[in-house]
């Protein structure tokens, strides 16, 4: 059964002591279903104490906010897969908005980072998404199209991927997609990667939305077909909003 997947981001908020405090009230308030998978990617400081307290239950798994396109070296300020992986890592944000607009990073950078942490043996979220001209321009599905070809070439471990399709205009804004506009989007994406490797594993790979979830419209969202979960950045960062998002209905 695949199942979906929540997963928060909490980029560059809550210090050790604060999200390990936070992560005990979780996992006591959050209710483990059969049919998805929990995720939170706190920032790098915070995996190994985080994944002491994981360690001891199984309703979250870790993941990461970024790492290194490279094994190991002379890279100030960078890490590695090898230091994620051994810290209880399963799976890292490759590309995030914030990392490609403020950092720089292209896709061709994205596309080594995917690929070296598939071979470490996590599974990298592939972000992508169109800023708000290129929507009101009509370019979305150019983009999306350029953004997978790119970060995805030459990867061959399509049973080790998830996408995330970010619109950049509904990141942190208050501005989400519709679910319609969502799923028109998911839909593409998925006939995408049936090109690139094929249907079956089209259908297992996991396309996750994000862009302003909140209690308020995770419903509907996960109600579209083509949706298998959400990437949560400031509704992640509360008990309350993060837990009722988890229990989303369909
Ligand atoms: C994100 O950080 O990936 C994100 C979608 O943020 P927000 O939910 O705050 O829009």
């Amino acid at each position: 059964m695949k199942k979906s997947l929540i997963a928060g981001n909490w980029k560059m908020y809550k210090a050790p002591n604060e999200s390990v405090e936070f992560v005990k009230i979780l996992a006591k308030n959050i209710r483990t279903y059969d049919d998805r998978d929990i995720l939170i990617c706190p920032p790098f400081t915070s995996l190994f104490p985080v994944s002491e307290v994981l360690s001891k239950q199984k309703s979250l798994k870790l993941g990461a906010q970024n790492v290194s396109p490279e094994d190991e070296g002379a890279f100030t300020g960078e890490v590695s897969t090898a230091m994620l992986k051994e810290t209880g890592v399963e799976y890292v944000i490759c590309g995030h908005s914030e990392r490609r607009n403020i950092f720089g990073e292209s896709n061709s950078v994205v596309n080594k980072k995917v690929k070296k942490t598939a071979s470490a043996g996590m599974t990298p979220i592939l972000c992508i998404g169109e800023n708000l001209e290129e929507r009101e321009i009509g370019r979305t599905f150019e983009v999306v199209r350029s953004q997978i070809k790119e970060s995805l070439d030459g990867f061959e471990q399509p049973d080790r991927l998830a996408v995330a399709y970010e619109p950049v205009w509904a990141i942190g804004t208050g501005k989400n997609a519709t679910p319609e506009q969502a799923e028109e989007v998911h839909c593409f994406i998925r006939g995408l990667l049936a090109n690139l490797f094929n249907k079956s594993l089209s259908e297992s790979i996991i396309i996750l939305y994000g862009g302003s979830v909140k209690p308020d419209n995770i419903d509907s969202i996960m109600r579209q077909k083509n949706i298998d979960g959400v990437l949560v950045g400031g509704a992640s960062l509360k008990v309350d909003s993060f837990v009722r998002i988890v229990d989303y209905k369909i």
